[in-house]
């Protein structure tokens, strides 16, 4: 008779929510994780003494969400924040042209019809595209309809470009012409002043996890599965693998049997992109208040491009901005002082001698991580939305597959690992389980045991 019910492979958000579901369920469950932390792309660094979200820090979209409900079940403080997705306009944004020059309101509102009359091309071209075309494709075709000028031309095809780099971690010719097609945000976007990692540590409590439990391998037979670590062998009725998309691209953990077609054709074909973050902290501001967003068009905005003001997290000043795509992994070959030096750069080609030297910095390298190895999924050109539900499994009836590669409607996201996390649990019990009462369990619980 095996020991456990279930073993979760991973303690990130889709792991720990099918973790606890079953274990709401009554089920014996063993989670394994191999950091030395949960929460996996949800890292919230409080080194500092104020949370830094070195992963995930967005809901993107509240409207019709369960995660935001989740959310407000808990009583988790957010701040709104609708510029996450890369968005034009909606919220202030300080736009600089190609020549690194503040934009005033005409142009500014010249810049933002463009965009959008380029976009209303795009979702055309997008519709009518053949399987194999590229978001770079589909993109200069709505460019060569656009009968903007070439400079107007070139900004465009700037944004559209570091909009892929930042929603899908990947170069915009490796990206399928409908690989934007799930990013559609419903309603506010918000962060987590707290950060973001209260969540899944929320969910958490409770639930055994052994922490520096590196899985290795995974042997399933009909009655049940083995599961190899460095510290122990373990065993179960079924498995649930929440390990990335990039991890299982690794082939990090062997399976025995080898894993069927139906699930390897998706690991091959889906994209695992990279997207990493830099904060930086300033002796003062020296952009306007009330700013979301600053952002370079252009050959100004060739790499930094945009950047975010978090300051409220911590009551300091500060911006975040992104490397991703091919420069998030070059960026990463870089010591961390020199992407800082060359952020300040850019900077101050911006604004001048106002920004002051940083006096704290924090450099992500999700391409780099051992136990991500890469940032989130994506549509490469080959692949479809089908690839990403194929390879949640199961397999044989008892192994598992979860985690945001495996949720097709809004990939790349911690709503994507929540939901598959829910659809695991639901397959291994047979029957529904309702998330309003999963939300008002984990309240019981800290009712009884008030977190510390
Ligand atoms: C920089 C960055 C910014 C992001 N921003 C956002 C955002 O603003 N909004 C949003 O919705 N999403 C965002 N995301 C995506 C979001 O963080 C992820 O989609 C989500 O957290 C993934 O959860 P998961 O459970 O699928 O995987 P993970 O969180 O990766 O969990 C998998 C777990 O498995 C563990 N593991 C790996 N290998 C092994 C092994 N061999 N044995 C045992 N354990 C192992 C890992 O350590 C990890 O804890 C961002 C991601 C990154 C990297």
């Amino acid at each position: 008779m095996n020991t456990f019910d279930t073993i979760v492979i991973g303690a990130g958000m889709s792991g720990l929510t099918t973790a606890r579901m079953l274990v709401d369920a009554g089920r014996n469950v063993l989670v394994l994780e191999a950091r030395d932390r949960i929460g996996g792309r949800m890292h919230s660094d409080r080194a500092a003494g104020f949370p830094v979200d070195r992963g995930a820090s967005w809901v993107h979209g509240i409207d019709g969400s369960p995660l935001w409900d989740l959310v407000q079940a808990l009583d988790i403080p957010t701040l709104e924040y609708t510029v996450g997705s890369f968005q034009v306009g909606g919220r202030p944004i300080e736009n600089f042209d190609g020549d690194g020059n503040a934009m005033d309101a005409a142009a500014t509102a010249g810049w933002i019809a463009d965009v959008e009359h380029a976009e209303r091309l795009l979702a055309e071209e997008i519709s009518t595209s053949s399987p194999g075309d590229t978001y770079l494709d589909v993109t200069e075709r709505a460019l060569d309809r656009s009968a903007l000028s070439p400079e107007r031309i070139d900004d465009v095809r700037e944004f559209f470009r570091h909009r892929v780099e930042e929603q899908c971690g990947a170069w915009i010719g490796d990206l399928d012409a409908h690989g934007l097609d799930e990013d559609a945000i419903d309603g506010d976007e918000v962060i987590f002043p707290r950060g973001y990692d209260e969540l899944p540590r929320r969910i958490a409590q409770g639930l055994d996890i052994r922490l520096g439990h590196a899985v290795t391998r995974v042997v399933r037979s009909p009655d049940g599965v083995v599961v190899d670590t460095a510290v122990g062998v373990f065993a179960a009725d079924h498995v649930v693998v929440t390990v990335s998309l990039g991890v299982l691209k690794a082939r990090a953990i062997a399976f025995e049997p080898a894993l069927p077609d139906a699930v390897t054709g998706p690991i091959e074909r889906l994209g695992m992109g990279v997207f990493n973050k830099i904060f930086l902290q300033f002796p003062r501001r020296f952009w306007d208040e009330g700013t979301y967003v600053i952002r370079a068009l252009g050959e100004a905005g060739e790499h930094w491009h945009s950047w975010y003001d978090v300051s409220a997290v911590s009551g300091i000043p500060t911006l975040l901005t992104f490397a991703a795509g091919p420069f998030g992994r070059h960026m990463q070959e870089l010591a961390d002082e020199d992407v800082v030096a060359d952020v300040v750069r850019s900077l101050r080609s911006l604004y001048g001698d106002a920004v002051g030297d940083p006096v704290a910095h924090w450099v992500t390298h999700w391409g780099e991580d051992d136990f991500s190895r890469g940032s989130y999924s994506h549509l490469a050109v080959g692949s479809s939305h089908h690839d990403h539900d194929e390879l949640a499994g199961p397999v044989d009836g008892v192994l598992h597959l979860a985690g945001e590669a495996t949720w097709g409607e809004e990939p790349a996201t911690v709503g994507a690992a929540y939901y598959s996390g829910h659809r695991a649990a639901e397959r291994i019990l047979g029957r529904a389980v309702d998330l309003v009462a999963f939300a008002a369990g984990i309240r019981a619980r800290e009712a009884d045991a008030p977190r510390a």
